[in-house]
């Protein structure tokens, strides 16, 4: 099969990871008989520089015709000063808006010989972590109708909205179903419906949807506060996370945390289509740019995403994951997972390893 990937490498050590992840779908291409076409385009700083604006008309075009996009990271301090529109995270915002995409899953994968970089004692944690949290990207509080001013009483005042839809939380159900049957079939999904309205419409579409359309899978309810607190005592009974804008928002930092390594952690935006944007969590790391020192296994785990999400490669995406799992064994680290004992590499000489891991 042919995929068209278009490559947003941005600033900062986007390039680099970039190249990480391309060198290694090209040994997923040459292992399993698929040509991966990729096109760079410029997004963010490079693009400011280059066409005057932080998303260019090409680069936007290029996007929408391709079947699916990898982001490195966008900024630096060369364009700190600029404000609004015009900064290089203004062209991140408008590619999620461009593209449709209303739903973030992030995966915080703790993995095995890396326990030492979770927070977290090294008991809770043995048995390892893969909480996965599909969260609502562009609806409730953050979107919802916003005032500020002064009551009758003369009192100031500022109020946000929780406002969602039928439609939106089962848009963003139907993709959590559709990862969690791909791995154990069970969605823990996450709300306040003992206090808020809002919660308590969530668990009745959630629960609705899902046993209309996926009756297979298993829905377990957990009140917000309850699951940031379970996510640092029992971290290992998540499996796919269902959430609102918020929530999701909190837990997924928080997941993050429980693993320890911000080099490790790879996210992806969805929309209607199965075309989708997938992306580091980390940014664009100014301070190791161009030195061979970022660690590109975020970016190469994003990669991986993309063919398990939007080509449903599923043998592919496992190959990758055991790729670097292989490398982890075999005591290989980045400086930010470096550890005592095992061997320093660069970010080259890392996905070199993971690419040749997957040809073998
Ligand atoms: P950052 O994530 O870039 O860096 C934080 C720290 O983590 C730094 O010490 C960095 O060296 C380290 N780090 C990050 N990724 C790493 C990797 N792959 N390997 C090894 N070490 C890594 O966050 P920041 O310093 O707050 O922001 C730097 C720039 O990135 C800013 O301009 C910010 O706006 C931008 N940013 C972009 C995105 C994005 O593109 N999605 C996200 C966050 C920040």
């Amino acid at each position: 099969m042919t995929y068209n990937i278009t490559v947003l490498d941005g600033d900062g050590i986007g390039p680099e990871i970039c190249e990480g992840a391309v060198t290694v779908l090209r040994a997923v291409g040459k292992k399993f008989g698929h040509e991966f076409i990729i096109t760079h385009m410029p997004i963010g700083g490079r693009a400011i520089d280059e066409e005057g604006t932080p998303l260019p008309e090409k680069t936007l075009k290029s996007c929408l015709a391709s079947d699916s996009v990898l982001l490195g990271a966008v900024g630096g301090p060369k364009w700190d000063n600029l404000s609004g529109d015009a900064r290089p995270e203004a062209g991140l915002l408008a590619i999620r808006k461009e593209m449709g995409l209303f739903t973030n899953i992030r995966p915080a994968k703790l993995w095995k010989n890396l326990a030492e970089t979770s927070p977290l004692k090294s008991e809770l944690v043995k048995g390892g972590v893969e909480i996965t949290i599909v969260r609502e990207l562009t609806g409730g509080i953050y979107f919802g109708r916003r005032e500020k001013g002064f009551d009758e009483e003369g009192r100031e005042f500022a109020s946000d909205t929780e406002k969602y839809t039928r439609e939106e939380i089962e848009r963003v159900a139907k993709v959590a179903c559709e990862l969690a049957m791909k791995k154990k079939k069970k969605i823990i999904s996450v709300d306040k419906a003992n206090v808020l309205e809002s919660s308590r419409l969530w668990r009745r579409v959630v629960h609705e949807y899902v046993s209309e359309n996926f009756p297979e899978i298993d829905v377990e309810d957990m009140f917000i506060d309850n699951c940031a607190m379970q996510i640092v005592k029992n971290p290992a009974r998540f499996d796919v996370v269902l959430t609102s804008n918020i929530f999701g928002d909190i837990l997924s930092d928080e997941a993050a945390e429980v693993t320890g390594s911000i080099g490790m952690l790879a996210s992806s935006s969805l929309g209607e289509t199965k075309r989708g944007l997938y992306e580091p969590i980390h940014g664009s790391a100014p301070d190791i740019a161009g030195k061979d020192e970022a660690n590109p296994i975020a970016t190469i785990l994003a990669a991986g995403m993309m063919l398990r999400d939007s080509f449903s490669l599923t043998a592919e995406h496992a190959a990758i994951e055991a790729a670097v799992q292989k490398v982890l064994d075999d005591g290989y680290r980045t400086a930010d997972i470096m550890s005592e004992g095992m061997k320093k590499i660069g970010c080259k000489k890392m996905y070199g390893l993971i690419a040749h891991n997957i040809e073998r």
